[in-house]
């Protein structure tokens, strides 16, 4: 029961009650039978609470390994998934000092990106989205997470280069402008192609060009232009 120290946990004990640390030691160890082998990101997972991304209706099912509503024809990701692209990010290099996101949706990848990275820079072209996903994120009281209201289609040059760029809807090609706010070295994870042939890639730029790795089939919603 060391777990039952910090923060998270008495959010969550707050929220759903005891069972939600059970069940939260058992999606981490399902991750873990999944391939996901990076501990900090288990460990963050275990930690975070979950359900307060969702409606309260759906906030029991949080820990199922799903992707579920979140309003606006939008999921948040499965947990494997939103492991498996930490994992990709994250690489084995040092500590990633500035990462975007785009697609904030409930704000749930943000917040574990948050604990892992020294800064996140998050984009989400549906308003409402982004105002839930404050809200949750308000609750952990995150210091180091920038948001942005526009279409990620042109990233967000300001704080460009990023040292890791994380993707959560599918495009059928890579936005060029997301591709250039890279920096050399860095790495970008991201589902691409149309719904039903979808595959997750990583893409680490190097000094001459790009280095692209096809990682899994996966399915995302799609990647939207314009903001709404
Ligand atoms: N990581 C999020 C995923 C939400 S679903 C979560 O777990 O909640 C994907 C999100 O990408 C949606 O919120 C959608 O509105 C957003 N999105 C799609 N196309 C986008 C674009 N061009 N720019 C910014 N956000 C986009």
């Amino acid at each position: 029961m060391a777990a039952l120290k910090g923060d998270f946990v008495s959010i969550s004990l707050q929220g759903i009650g005891m069972t939600s640390l059970r069940t939260r030691e058992r999606m981490i160890k399902r991750l873990a039978e999944q391939g996901i082998t990076n501990k900090r990101v288990l460990e963050i997972m275990r930690d975070t609470p979950r359900h307060i991304f969702m409606d309260e209706a759906l906030s029991s099912r949080a820990y199922e390994d799903t992707a579920l509503p979140i309003g606006y024809n939008q999921t948040i990701s499965q947990p494997y998934i939103v492991a498996k692209m930490t994992e990709l990010l994250l690489g084995s290099e040092g500590r990633l000092k500035k990462v975007l996101e785009i697609g904030t949706g409930c704000g749930y990848q943000t917040a574990i990106l948050a604990q892992l990275v020294d800064h996140v820079y998050t984009v989400e072209r549906l308003l409402p989205l982004q105002r839930k996903a404050k809200l949750h994120i308000g609750q952990l009281k995150f210091k180091n997470i920038s948001y942005l209201y526009a279409d990620g289609n042109v990233g967000w040059a300001d704080y460009a280069p990023f040292d890791g760029i994380l993707v959560s809807a599918a495009p059928a090609e890579i936005p060029t402008m997301l591709l250039e706010q890279l920096s050399i070295g860095g790495v970008m994870v991201i589902p691409t192609g149309s719904s039903g042939m979808q595959v997750l890639q990583r893409i680490i730029r190097t000094q001459s060009g790009y280095e692209t790795e096809n990682v899994e089939a996966v399915t995302f919603v799609p990647f939207l232009s314009g903001v709404e």
